[in-house]
């Protein structure tokens, strides 16, 4: 049910956790975070509140400059940890979180299956993290180079062709360690540029503090962000330049 995410050059925990906190007011079920680095992606994620979350990490600390959180409304599966974001796909390429419904994951789910995917969860949105894990790999048997980031589009779009249903996503490629991606269909996703920073949330309130910057991304569109900048990449249209807003900061 919300969204957060960071890369740039501040440890990224606390931005997250932070940004969960001020999302909490949609209210969740689980919440998780993921974190990368040096081409090494933990995840740490319960059911409860935010605060329990937090005190996971206490105990268990995760260090990086990128990561991304969210706030689970369970749709398809009961809250409980294993249901919670952050999924992995497939053996670990990639590591997403999840905003929405995919109407059509039992089929696809049961496609995976037959490929040899193995499901650790009941919900829609492992399908998308294994069907994206699986073009990747496709890709790179085809000849694609796994830390190119066209190589993460590519496996990005194919995925997202074959959803049915709403999505707000931020994924993490293990490959592709110093870029966030982000997609949306349906579900907000607001994008944040800081000094040699970028932020994404589900609606505004995460940012207040850090930037005034936004782009608030359009359904259909993918934001690639990395120290190249930020790209937007719509499904028809092709790259698009960003339409930077000036937040409204009203306390
Ligand atoms: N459908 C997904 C799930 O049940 C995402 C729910 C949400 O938007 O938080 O895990």
């Amino acid at each position: 049910c919300g969204i957060v995410g960071y890369l740039g050059k501040r440890d990224v925990t606390r931005f997250l956790i932070e940004g969960l906190h001020r999302l909490e007011y949609r209210g969740y079920d689980s919440a998780g975070i993921a974190v990368g680095k040096d081409g090494q992606i933990s995840v740490r994620k319960k059911t409860g509140r935010v605060g329990e979350l937090a005190a996971l990490v206490d105990t268990s600390p995760v260090s990086g400059t990128v990561g991304i959180g969210h706030t689970r409304w369970a749709t398809h599966g009961e809250p409980n940890d294993s249901n919670s974001h952050p999924h992995i796909g497939g053996d670990g390429s990639l590591v997403l979180v999840h905003n929405g419904v995919i109407e059509n994951y039992s089929t696809l789910k049961q496609q995976l299956s037959q490929l040899g995917y193995r499901f650790e969860s009941e919900t829609d949105t492992e399908v998308v993290a294994h069907l994206m894990a699986h073009h990747l790999a496709e890709q790179v048997k085809l000849g694609s180079d796994p830390t190119d980031v066209e190589t993460c589009l590519a496996a990005i779009e194919l995925t997202l062709k074959k959803l049915k249903g709403t999505y707000g996503v931020a994924v993490l490629f293990r490959d592709c360690p110093d870029t966030l991606i982000a997609a949306r269909n349906g579900s907000p996703l607001v994008l944040g540029i800081g000094d040699d920073e970028f932020f994404i949330a589900s609606d505004s309130s995460p940012l207040i503090g850090y930037t005034d910057e936004v782009v608030y991304l359009a359904d259909h569109e993918i934001a690639v962000l990395n120290a190249e900048g930020m790209q937007v990449i719509h499904r028809d249209s092709g790259r698009q330049a960003p339409n930077i807003q000036t937040l409204n900061q009203v306390s």
